[in-house]
């Protein structure tokens, strides 16, 4: 039993708030006040402040917000999400990387996606064709990365992850001056 200073009653103690504080020693400490007496108030001070309370009130409803955010991001590291495509519950490394969504995952899994891909790739057969073309021509025109890599393996039989940036810059340099003297040889 715990005396109410404010009401003067005898009451058990758990009609007493208990505050948490991992400082304290026990973890926490009841109120002085009684759970009744505290809430009158709370309300009378409310009443009185009525600016201030809305203000701490919009704060804590958005403190709750990011906390129930992050219970439910967590939840869904854990267990992952299901595919609406094939109905499977996946992990999220199963998904493929997506900025704008709130688990910054896609919606169906990389197995389906791809499978859609590749329906598409074979009804859209001559697009991506014409569209793999153009994608070269620019790449060999503006010396992309990818084409001098490419170059460099086929010169220097080189493989693509040991080439590094100055040993593709260099072959930039020989590729443009070899195009240049061609020109120049093409309008004699
Ligand atoms: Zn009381
Ligand atoms: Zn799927």
């Amino acid at each position: 039993m715990k005396q109410c200073p404010k009401c003067g009653l005898n009451k058990k103690i758990d009609e007493f708030y208990f505050l948490r504080n991992p400082k304290a020693r026990a973890g926490g400490y009841y109120m002085r006040i009684c759970k009744k007496c505290s809430y009158a108030r709370g309300k009378k001070w409310r009443s009185e402040n009525l600016e201030r309370s809305r203000e701490t009130e919009s704060k804590s409803r958005k403190r709750l917000r990011v906390r129930r955010r992050l219970a439910w991001l967590a939840a869904r590291i854990e267990f992952g999400k299901m595919c609406p495509t094939c109905g499977l519950n996946k992990k999220l490394d199963e998904y493929q990387i997506r900025k704008s969504a709130r688990d910054g995952r896609s919606s169906e899994c990389k197995i389906c996606i791809n499978k859609k891909k590749k329906i598409w790739v074979a009804n859209n057969h001559e697009y991506v064709l014409q569209d793999s073309r153009r994608r070269n021509k620019k790449m060999v025109s503006n010396l992309g990365p990818c084409y001098v890599k490419r170059i460099i393996k086929k010169k220097y039989k080189i493989p693509f992850e040991d080439t590094s940036k100055d040993m593709i810059d260099r072959e930039r340099d020989i590729i443009t001056i070899n195009r240049m003297l061609k020109e120049k040889h093409k309008c004699q």
